[in-house]
């Protein structure tokens, strides 16, 4: 695959320098977190995103919502952090306190903050709320000092106070509020303040495990001084991202481009993405690139192909139908499938899914038929056909193929990775590539 340059180049971030080093403690605050109702994806998300900055984070802890358990978790986090996030806490319900903790353990008193009412009452404006309570402005009473950082989804916003030269910054709790304001605001705050260079980019690879990528990547790494690779393997993939920091910024920038030709040069076959960039992207860049249109036909997966696909904007550019096949005689009438194979071979066979791939294509004249057949589980496995067991296959005006997977996991997982193989047959046959993802 040709990437584009802007592709091609990592994605480097550049920062200022300061004197020293600031080490995080992250506090995330409420009951539901604290007895494991909600998971805590705000320190996941915020941890992440430091550690792509080269923030270091020292401390992760979690309160409830009382005043004294927050207070005393801000104290703690002072004592021994150069800097303290918190997270939760900001609404206008009376189990909000974070704000009036905040004032306590600081002694700087709330004050009400004429910007922060503006922009809380513009934020309930916009959100139509009618007549505005009086608990909502209360949102607007924040420890003296406070300097704000606006939340585009939400009425409460981002609040810093610098105490003694330690940044204290709360938070709201609604994850998506809370990471947009993180990734805004936050991150690049603190990024300032470390007084690092980092560079960092992320090659995403589907088809290989994590230990055979590891196998094939081995001592590479050892020769990118203050580099870290990351393997982060998911229903996707495994992402491989490298960060790179340092003091000097002419040599991060160039360890990061080397570590990106060696990486790619190891792992080239399995790539189908950098960055961001998601499967169902590239499948649709690459039929708009053709000037092909797709079709597709899931038996075990439930229209969840089709609905990967048209996650993409402007998706009915390429994408013409998905049958969605589950009794015989359907795939029989509606794909053409024939029913001597179903009885020879069964509905989850190399077979079927080649016939279902070429009955989609047929039927929706595309130029590009995909199919899944499979054992999602957890019944219906079979010594022969075990859960797990799926076949994709894929018709295009130049080839046809079927691929078989043993896919581990529960239901759900299955699901999701009979997708995503499914998506990167698509994209191998549509770019015209090598269709099986060998690592040698
Ligand atoms: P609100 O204005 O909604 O009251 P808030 O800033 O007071 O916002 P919380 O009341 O603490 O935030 O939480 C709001 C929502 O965000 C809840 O649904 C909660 O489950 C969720 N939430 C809070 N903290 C976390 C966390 N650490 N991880 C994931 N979700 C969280
Ligand atoms: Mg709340």
């Amino acid at each position: 695959v040709s990437a584009t340059p802007n592709q091609r180049r990592a994605p480097r971030i550049h920062l200022q320098s300061s004197e020293h080093d600031v080490r995080i403690e992250i506090v995330t605050i409420g009951n539901e977190v604290l007895s494991g109702r909600t998971l805590d994806t705000n320190f996941a998300f915020l941890a992440r995103a430091l550690e792509a900055a080269s923030v270091p984070v020292g401390w992760h802890t979690t309160v409830g919502d009382g005043l004294d358990r927050i207070a005393e978790g801000l104290s703690r986090a002072l004592e021994r952090a150069d800097a303290v996030v918190m997270t939760g806490g900001l609404g206008p319900t009376p189990d909000d306190m974070t704000r009036k903790a905040v004032a306590t353990v600081l002694g700087r008193p709330l004050q009400l903050d004429e910007h922060v009412l503006a922009h809380v009452r513009e934020r309930a404006r916009s959100r139509r709320t009618g007549k505005l309570l009086p608990a909502i402005e209360s949102q607007a009473l924040v420890p003296r000092g406070a300097q704000m950082w606006p939340n585009p989804l939400g009425t409460a916003p981002g609040l810093l106070i610098v105490e003694k030269g330690k940044p204290v910054i709360l938070l709201p709790g609604v994850p998506q509020e809370m990471e947009a304001l993180a990734t805004e605001h936050v991150v690049p705050y603190l990024r300032e303040r470390t007084g690092l260079h980092v560079a960092c980019f992320t090659l995403r690879t589907a088809g290989a495990y994590e230990s055979l990528l590891h196998e094939k990547i081995a001592s590479v790494p050892n020769g990118w001084p203050g580099a870290s690779l990351a393997y982060l393997p998911s229903y996707f993939g495994v992402d491989l991202r490298v960060t790179v920091s340092g003091e000097d910024a002419a040599q991060v920038e160039a360890v990061a481009e080397r570590a990106y030709e060696e990486l790619r040069a190891c792992v080239a076959p399995v790539i189908y993405a950098e960055g961001e960039h998601r499967i169902e992207e590239v499948v649709g860049e690459a039929l708009a690139a053709r000037g092909w249109r797709i079709a597709v036909a899931e038996s075990c997966t439930g229209g969840l192909l089709a609905k990967r696909i048209t996650d993409v904007g402007g998706s009915s550019a390429w994408f013409d139908a998905g049958f969605v096949t589950y009794a015989n005689a359907v795939k029989v009438a509606e794909l053409g499938v024939r029913e001597a194979d179903l009885a020879a071979h069964g509905a989850v066979s190399a077979p079927v899914a080649e016939q279902m791939a070429e009955g989609a294509r047929r039927a929706a004249g595309a130029h590009v038929g995909v199919a899944i057949t499979g054992v999602a589980g957890p019944a219906g496995g079979s010594e022969e056909k075990p859960v797990g067991t799926v076949f994709i296959a894929v018709v295009t005006p130049d080839v046809a193929a079927v691929r078989a997977f043993r896919f581990h996991g529960t239901r759900a997982s299955i699901r999701e990775r009979s997708a995503q193989m499914a998506l990167d047959l698509a994209r191998r046959a549509i770019q015209k590539l090598p269709l099986e993802a060998k690592l040698e």
